[in-house]
C-alpha cells in the first residue's frame, strides 16, 4: 500500500482523485449497513465489541466486513487470530483477509511490521491510511461493514465517518463508571453534528460475571447505561459483563462469542446483535429524553421479553427485553430501550425488571411461581400475548385491543 498525505477534508479536484472518490463511493454503495463502533476514549472495549459484533453477525449468516482503522492500536488481527496475515492485492484492489465464508477483515495492523507496536504515524499519514483503507478495499457485496474507528471525537473518527459516508449508524461503547458518561455525551454530540444516526450504546465491563456460579457482581454500579441512553435520547443496545474469558480468548485469537463453553459475554453479544438488527429503521428508535413526565401518574414502564423483535413465548429463555415507557392516559409510547436479558438464575428476573422500573410485563407465557414473584414486586403480568412484533403488541395493549390467548408456557 502507498501512503497518501491528503486530508480527507481537502477538496479533490484532479481527475485521478475524483476517480478514486468515485470508486470509494461505488464500493460503499454495495454495503447494506455500515456500523461505526465508536468510543469516547481508548480501553473501554471498542475493538472487542466491534470484533464480536462482526463475528456474531457473520455467524447469523450475514455477509460481514470488519474494518479496523483504529490507528492507535489496531487489535483486530490479534483478537481474531489473524496475526501475520497479509491481504492480497488483485487489480490494484486490496482483498480482505477471509476468516470464513461470511466474514472478511482488513486492519491497519496487517500493514505494520509488528502489529503490536504502537502506531506513531503523524496526522497526515493517518488520514492517508484511513482514506486508502476505505477506498482500496474490494469488499464485494456486504450486508454489514463493521468499522472499528479510532477512539475519541477528534479528526480521526471524523475522517472515518465522512469517508464511510451515509447511511451509517454509530454504536457507542462505554463502561459504567461515572467518568464515562461525559465521554458518551461527547460521542453522541459528535454523531449528531455529523448527522450520523446513533444506533445505541453498549455498556461494556458492566459487572463481573462470576466464573464459579455465573452470578453478576456489580463492580462499577452497572445500570447507568440505560439511564444515560435515555438522557441522551438513544437506546441501550445491551450490557456486556467483564468476562474472565476475554483475556484467554484474546491471547488465543478466539472471539468471545465463539468461546467454549459459552460465556455470559457471548450471550450479551447475541442480544446486542438482536437489538441492532431489529432497530434497522433509521427513524424507528428515536427516544424522547427523560424528563419530568416520568413522574406523572399515567407513565408506565412495560417490559416485553423478545425473540428477535417478537414477543417471546418462553419468558424465561428470551435473549432480550424491550422496555417501553408509555403514557397510559395518552395511550402513547414515549421511549423504547432494548436490554440484554440477565443470566438465567432463579428469581432474578422479577428483581431485575423491578430495578429497571417495570410496572407491567407482557409475555407469551410464564410459570405460576414467576407470576407470584412479579406480584411481590408490584409488577402486573399479562400472559398469552401473541408472538407478534412487540411494538404492535404494546400499541394494542395501550389501545385496549390486545387479544390474549392461553398462557403458552405455564410450567
Ligand atoms: P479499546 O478498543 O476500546 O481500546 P479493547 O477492545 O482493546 O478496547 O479492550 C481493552 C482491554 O479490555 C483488552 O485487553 C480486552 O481483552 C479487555 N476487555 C474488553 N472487554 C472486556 C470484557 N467484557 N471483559 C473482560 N475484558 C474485556
Amino acid at each position: 500500500m502507498t501512503d497518501g498525505c491528503s486530508s480527507p477534508h481537502s477538496v479533490q479536484t484532479d481527475p485521478e482523485k475524483d476517480l478514486k472518490n468515485e470508486i470509494l463511493r461505488g464500493r460503499m454503495e454495495r454495503i447494506g449497513e455500515k456500523l461505526l463502533v465508536l468510543s469516547g476514549k481508548g480501553g473501554v472495549g471498542k475493538s472487542t465489541v466491534a470484533a464480536n459484533l462482526a463475528v456474531a453477525l457473520a455467524a447469523a449468516g450475514r455477509r460481514v466486513g470488519l474494518l479496523d482503522v483504529d490507528v492507535h492500536g489496531p487489535s483486530i488481527p490479534m483478537l481474531l487470530g489473524l496475526d501475520g496475515r497479509r491481504p492480497e492485492v488483485i487489480d490494484d484492489a486490496l482483498q480482505p483477509v477471509r476468516v470464513n465464508e461470511h466474514l472478511a477483515v482488513i486492519s491497519i495492523g496487517f500493514f505494520l511490521p509488528d502489529e503490536r507496536a504502537p502506531v506513531i504515524w503523524r496526522g497526515p499519514r493517518k488520514f492517508g491510511a484511513i482514506k486508502q483503507f476505505l477506498g482500496d478495499v474490494e469488499w464485494g457485496p456486504l450486508d454489514y461493514l463493521v468499522v472499528d474507528s479510532p477512539p475519541g471525537t477528534g479528526d480521526e473518527p471524523l475522517a472515518v465517518a465522512e469517508l464511510v459516508g451515509k447511511p451509517a449508524r454509530a454504536v457507542i461503547v462505554t463502561t459504567p463508571q461515572e467518568l464515562a458518561v461525559a465521554d458518551v455525551r461527547r460521542c453522541v454530540s459528535f454523531c449528531r453534528s455529523l448527522g450520523l444516526e446513533v444506533a445505541g450504546i453498549v455498556e461494556n465491563m458492566s459487572g463481573l460475571s462470576c466464573p464459579h456460579c455465573g452470578a453478576l457482581i456489580d463492580l462499577f454500579k452497572s445500570g447507568g447505561g440505560a439511564r444515560l441512553a435515555q438522557e441522551v435520547g438513544t437506546v441501550l443496545l445491551g450490557t456486556v459483563p467483564i468476562d474472565p474469558a476475554a483475556v484467554r480468548c484474546g491471547d488465543a485469537g478466539v472471539p468471545l462469542v465463539e468461546s467454549s463453553p459459552p460465556t455470559p459475554a457471548a450471550a450479551a453479544f447475541a442480544a446486542i446483535v438482536a437489538a441492532l438488527t431489529t432497530t434497522a429503521s433509521p427513524a424507528g428508535q428515536a427516544v424522547v429524553p427523560a424528563d419530568a413526565q416520568h413522574l406523572e401518574k399515567s407513565m408506565l414502564t412495560i417490559a416485553v421479553p423478545l425473540d428477535d423483535r417478537q414477543v417471546s413465548a418462553h419468558f424465561g429463555h428470551c435473549s432480550a427485553f424491550a422496555l417501553y415507557e408509555v403514557d397510559e392516559a395518552a395511550r402513547t409510547t414515549q421511549s423504547k430501550t432494548i436490554l440484554a436479558a440477565p443470566p438465567h438464575e432463579p428469581g432474578l428476573l422479577p428483581r431485575w425488571l423491578h430495578e429497571r422500573g417495570a410496572n407491567v410485563i407482557i409475555a407469551g407465557g410464564m410459570g405460576r411461581r414467576a407470576q407470584d414473584l412479579f406480584a411481590q414486586q408490584g409488577i402486573r403480568v399479562v400472559t398469552g400475548a401473541p408472538a407478534q412484533p412487540a411494538d404492535e403488541v404494546v400499541a394494542a395493549f395501550l389501545a385496549g385491543t390486545l387479544q390474549v390467548g392461553a398462557n403458552v408456557c405455564d410450567h
